[in-house]
């Protein structure tokens, strides 16, 4: 993050602007170990899972009942035949003999020769026979060996944040461990002389340190090892030395506060000396004051601090850039389409991301709502919440306009 392309008194940043000159900075940190697939909930996958097997691995039942060859069923009426044989899940049957049926049961292999299997909801049995009655056709309940997977077939790519059912289809394929991308660590520090930690008793003037609850919350969410420096005191040398600690531990800083220009914000100050800090405004509500940089050649991600901005900015900045360094091979969450069901009728020149919650109208019909507050301040908002709402730059509109919406559970993923 050498080269600053922007300078902060001529121009602010879109959000797309910034977004962009984050994603060109940021690289996958390659470093990569195997893990038993069993603990690789959230990682992201190294190498591509190819399968050196069928899924399933030979035609088998879909039902328990009784399986044949359809040839020797009666077209109309009932048919009887003795059974000839019992297979269960797990085990491999005999040709079945002509004229017979065979026991089955879901999950077991159709044996040779046979082709249909008839559930047992249209079977009586009578000693050792069977008697079938209602409509069959020919190969009905079998499940297909490779239907699943095909032998020779990549089932998972590089870059694939695993889900559980990722982990199932790794197993599925036989696969116990995998090489998935090293966690990366985060060092994050809060900075403000009116922060108290939660349980430290009230004092005039101060407020509770809520920042860095949320925000290892939100790098828990997004996979990452932490180490929390702490609280830091708006001093520079206090700065400076907290900064230069979390570049030798950590793979990117993140830190909340003192990020504006202010007399109190010495985060700028701290990486002048250190390194190098690229951009200062974007323009988007909430939290226009973010900073990027690197401390010897680590990267840092400086959080306004506002508690909402510190939400916000995270979702939309820091986690692009924590998915890219992770390997994933997907990186902006998705948005979805939802109706507005507020006006909007001021236009401002910066986008906004205003809290938003899903509510059907007694027609049925799903909108969107918005918190009271719009404040940067109100963390009720971000609880209330299930998601932003995205309001565009210069925008006014009216109930029922069609707005972009990120999911809290796609940002948190
Ligand atoms: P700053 O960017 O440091 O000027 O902070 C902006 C606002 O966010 C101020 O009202 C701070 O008191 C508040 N703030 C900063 N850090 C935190 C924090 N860790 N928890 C809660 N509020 C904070
Ligand atoms: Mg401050």
């Amino acid at each position: 993050m050498n080269d600053c392309c922007y300078n902060p008194a001529e121009k602010m940043l879109t959000t797309d602007e910034a977004i962009q000159f984050l994603l060109e900075r940021s690289h996958t940190t390659a470093l990569t170990e195997m893990v038993n697939t069993l603990d690789a909930l959230g990682r992201v996958l190294a190498q591509p899972i190819t399968s050196t097997l069928n899924v399933p691995p030979l035609d088998n039942s879909a039902m328990d009942g009784y399986v044949t060859r359809y040839s020797d069923l009666n077209a109309e009426g009932e048919t009887s035949l003795t059974i000839s044989q019992r297979i269960a899940a797990g085990y491999v049957g005999d040709k079945l003999e002509e004229g017979t049926a065979a026991r089955i049961f879901t999950g077991a292999p159709i044996p040779e020769g046979a082709d249909t299997v008839i559930m047992q909801e249209q079977c009586q049995q009578q000693d050792d026979k069977v008697i079938i009655s209602g409509r069959v056709a020919k190969g009905d309940h079998i499940r297909r060996a490779g239907e699943d997977i095909t032998e020779g077939n990549e089932v998972m790519s590089v870059g694939q944040k695993l889900r559980p059912q990722d982990l199932g289809l790794i197993a599925s394929v036989g696969v116990a461990e995998i090489n998935v991308f090293k966690k990366i660590t985060v060092a994050i520090f809060s900075t403000g002389d009116e922060l108290l930690m939660p349980g430290d008793p009230v004092e005039p003037g101060k407020i509770y340190n809520s920042n860095r609850y949320t925000l290892t919350g939100l790098l828990q969410k997004a996979g990452c090892d932490i180490i929390d420096l702490g609280c830091i005191e708006d001093d520079l040398d206090a700065t400076v030395d907290a900064m230069q600690k979390a570049a030798e531990q950590a793979d990117v800083i993140m830190t909340t506060g003192g990020v504006s220009v202010g007399e109190e914000d010495y985060i700028k100050l701290a990486i002048d000396k250190l390194g190098s800090v690229e951009m200062w405004r974007v323009a988007m509500k909430p939290g226009k004051p973010v900073a990027f940089g690197e401390v010897n050649k680590t990267p840092f991600i400086g959080l306004p601090g506002n508690p909402v901005s510190v939400f916000v900015t995270f979702c939309l900045f820091a986690r692009p850039v924590l998915r890219t360094m992770q390997g994933c091979n997907d990186i902006l969450p998705r948005k979805f389409k939802v109706t507005a069901g507020f006006d909007w009728p001021r236009k401002g020149p910066r986008r906004e991301f205003v809290r938003g919650q899903l509510v059907m109208d007694e027609h049925g019909q799903q909108h969107a709502q918005t918190y009271s507050s719009h404040s940067s301040g109100v963390l009720t908002s971000t609880t209330w919440a299930q998601g932003l709402i995205e309001i565009p730059e210069n925008t006014s509109f009216e109930k029922g306009a069609v707005l972009n919406w990120l999911d809290f559970s796609e940002l948190f993923s």
